[in-house]
C-alpha cells in the first residue's frame, strides 16, 4: 500500500547543486517544503529551499537531523555513501533507495551489473592489471576511476604509444576501470520517471553532443527511426525495472554506424539531458521527480515544442568573474536562460543552461552556437 504525499510534505535533499535546485523551485510551486544537505549554506539550493542543515555529504550525523525533518529523501548527486542512506532508511524513506545507489555509484559494480542483465556495454576490464586490461581490451582506451568521477574527472585515454604505468602514476592507487574508444556515431540519453508502483513515462529521447567531456548540447527530439527509438526505451526501462529504480533516471548511451546501442552510465536522477523539459515538455523531470518519490501519479512527459539545450560553462565568465553579456540570450524570445547561482566562475564548471524552444531543431542548433560565440566575444 502506497501512502502518497502530498503537497505540504517536506522533501529532503542531499546535495545542494543544480538539479537538486530546479527540483527544489518545482516543488516549492507545487507546495512541497524543501530541506537541503550540502557542506555550504549558500548552494545553489540552499538558496530556493525551506532549510539547510550544513553538513557533508557523507556526515552520518547531519544527515540523520536531516531525515528526522522530512518525509522523504532524494538526491542530487550519486557521490553519497550507500551506507549511510542505509542508515537513513530506518528513519525515512530513500528514494531511490540504496541498493540502487550502491549499484550505480561504483563503475565496476555498474558493469557489472549491466553485464549481468544482458544489456550491450563497451568491452571494459577492471585497470588492477593495467597491461592485461588493455591486452583484452585494446587501445584506445580510456581508464576512469571507479568512484566520483564525472564530466571526464579521473578519466584518462590511453593511445597507442602512450605509456600505461604513467596513466597508473596517475591514478596513486585509486580503483578504476578501462574501457575501449566506442567509435560512436552520436550520443543519445533516454530520461525517464520509474514511480513507487513501478509505472513509467519516458521522455523524448536527448541527442548529445559533449565537448571536452562535458555536455555541450541536447536536442529533443532526437531524430530517429521508430525502431531505434523502441530499442533504446526498452533498454532504459530493463535498467530501471533492474534496479528497482524509484524516481527520474537518465541512461547514456552510445549509438554505433550499424544502429546497435551500448550504454555508457547511468545517472538515477534528474539529468542534464534532461534539462529541455522543463520549458519543453508538458511536465519537467523536476516535477516528475517529485511526483515519483512522492508516490503521486507521473505526469504526461510529451514534448510540447522541439527544443535545444546548451550548457553554461564557468569558460564563459571573464577571469575575474564577470558574467558574459546576458542581454544576447535574453534578446531571443524562444530563450529560457536558468543560471544556478553559483558565486565562483571555474572553468569547466556548469553555471547554467539556457533552452531554446524550437520545433526546427536544426535550426535551434545553429543558433545556439551563434549565441554561445555571442557570449564568448562579450560585446
Ligand atoms: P562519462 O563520464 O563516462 O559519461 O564520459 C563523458 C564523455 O566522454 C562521454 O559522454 C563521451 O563523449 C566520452 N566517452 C566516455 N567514455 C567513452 C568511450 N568508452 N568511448 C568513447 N567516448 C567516451
Amino acid at each position: 500500500m502506497i501512502h502518497p504525499l502530498g503537497p505540504g510534505s517536506t522533501i529532503g535533499v542531499l546535495g545542494g547543486g543544480q538539479l537538486g535546485r530546479m527540483m527544489a523551485v518545482t516543488a516549492r510551486q507545487m507546495g512541497y517544503r524543501i530541506v537541503v544537505l550540502d557542506p555550504s549554506a549558500r548552494c545553489p539550493t540552499g538558496q530556493v529551499s525551506d532549510g539547510v542543515v550544513v553538513g557533508a555529504l557523507d556526515d552520518v550525523d547531519c544527515a540523520k537531523h536531516l531525515a528526522k525533518q522530512v518525509d522523504v529523501i532524494t538526491l542530487d548527486t550519486e557521490h553519497v555513501p550507500a551506507d549511510l542512506l542505509e542508515e537513513l532508511e530506518k528513519i525515512v524513506p530513500v528514494r531511490p533507495a540504496a541498493s540502487v545507489l550502491r549499484t550505480i555509484q561504483d563503475r565496476l559494480v555498474q558493469k557489472q551489473f549491466l553485464d549481468k542483465i544482458g544489456i550491450p556495454i563497451a568491452k571494459w576490464a577492471p585497470a588492477d592489471d593495467i597491461e592485461r586490461a588493455l591486452a583484452s581490451v585494446g587501445r584506445p582506451a580510456i581508464v576512469k576511476v571507479r568512484r566520483a568521477g564525472y564530466d571526464g574527472k579521473g578519466q584518462y585515454r590511453i593511445d597507442a604509444t602512450t605509456d600505461a604505468q604513467a596513466i597508473v602514476a596517475k591514478l596513486r592507487s585509486e580503483p578504476a576501470v578501462v574501457e575501449e574508444v566506442v567509435p560512436f556515431v552520436r550520443e543519445i540519453s533516454v530520461v525517464l520517471a520509474r514511480g513507487v508502483d513501478g509505472a513509467h513515462r519516458i521522455y523524448p529521447i536527448a541527442e548529445n553532443v559533449h565537448r571536452k567531456h562535458i555536455l555541450h548540447t541536447t536536442r529533443a527530439p532526437a531524430p530517429m527511426r521508430d525502431a531505434q527509438r523502441a530499442n533504446a526505451e526498452a533498454i532504459a526501462v530493463q535498467v530501471a525495472d533492474s534496479l528497482g529504480h524509484v524516481g527520474v533516471m537518465a541512461v547514456e548511451m552510445f549509438e554505433l554506424a550499424d544502429d546497435r546501442l551500448l550504454v555508457n552510465e547511468i545517472a538515477p536522477r534528474t539529468h542534464n539531458s534532461g534539462h529541455y523539459t522543463y520549458g519543453a515538455c508538458a511536465t519537467s523531470q523536476f516535477e516528475q521527480h517529485v511526483r515519483a518519490i512522492c508516490g503521486l501519479p507521473l505526469g504526461d512527459p510529451r514534448a510540447l515544442t522541439g527544443a535545444v539545450m546548451v550548457n553554461l560553462i564557468g569558460d564563459l565568465w571573464s577571469p575575474g568573474g564577470v558574467p558574459p553579456p546576458w542581454q544576447h540570450v535574453l534578446a531571443l524570445p524562444e530563450a529560457r536562460l536558468h543560471l544556478y547561482g553559483k558565486d565562483l566562475a571555474a572553468p569547466g564548471r556548469k553555471m547554467g543552461h539556457v533552452v531554446l524552444l524550437d520545433d526546427d531543431t536544426d535550426r535551434a542548433l545553429v543558433n545556439a552556437d551563434h549565441l554561445i560565440s555571442a557570449l564568448t566575444a562579450r560585446t
